[in-house]
């Protein structure tokens, strides 16, 4: 299987290209065609195996550039995670100019919130500061398609699992849900049956 054998846009393979990525890896093969069907989604995966790009390339893909608000959520553990994830999905949708704004905290909301009034497709932030930018109205969930929550099982240790339920309840229930963990314990299998709709299970 190739890049070319999905419906991706010229502009998503174009970048691929350039980074390259020119096969598509284990988990990519599997999840890019479901996600592109906006197919709810738990996959079980360790880093390293090409995940960030297996939800990276569709939602780039699926995102619309007209639109100035914010489509995508990828919800991350971590502030370095947050960071990474931003990087991939810049270079992913680079041609066709996607905007990815990182949240996290201990660091200034001007910027955060500057950044976020401008087009912002996709936001990647932790937990603790997504919250605080809905609660303050300075992101805005109504044009909100797509949800990411990467290192799930990480999140539950790191004890944000009440606060990734209290974001996902105020998220349009329209929308396509991909969950990502290297294990699923009792906590995060009760998560995607509670918040998902007929989740397909992969596990690589
Ligand atoms: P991840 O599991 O998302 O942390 O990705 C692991 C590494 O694989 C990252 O450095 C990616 O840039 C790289 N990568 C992801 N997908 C591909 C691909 N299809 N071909 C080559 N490298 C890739």
């Amino acid at each position: 299987q190739e890049f070319t054998d999905y419906t991706l846009s010229e502009e998503i393979v174009r970048a691929l290209d350039s980074l390259g990525y020119h096969q598509p890896t284990e988990v990519q093969r599997e999840v890019i065609p479901m996600a592109l069907d906006r197919q709810d989604l738990v996959v079980k995966s360790q880093t390293g195996s090409g995940k960030t790009a297996s939800f990276g390339i569709p939602i780039c893909d699926m995102v619309d550039w007209k639109e100035n608000k914010p489509q995508a959520l990828i919800l991350t553990p971590t502030r370095e995670l947050a960071v990474q994830v931003t990087e991939d999905i810049t270079n992913i949708g680079r041609f066709k100019r996607i905007k990815a704004t990182p949240l996290y905290g201990k660091s200034p909301y001007a910027k955060q919130t500057a950044e976020l009034k401008q087009k912002s497709h996709v936001v990647v932030g932790t937990p603790g500061r997504v919250l605080d930018h809905i609660e303050r109205g300075t992101f805005v969930l109504d044009r909100l398609e797509y949800l990411v929550i990467d290192e799930a099982d990480e999140m539950l240790n790191m004890g944000f699992i009440q606060q990734v339920e209290s974001i996902i309840e105020k998220l349009p229930k329209e929308r396509m849900t991909m969950l990502f963990s290297a294990t699923l314990p009792k906590d995060v299998e009760k998560l995607c049956y509670k918040y998902m709709s007929n989740p397909v299970v992969v596990e690589i």
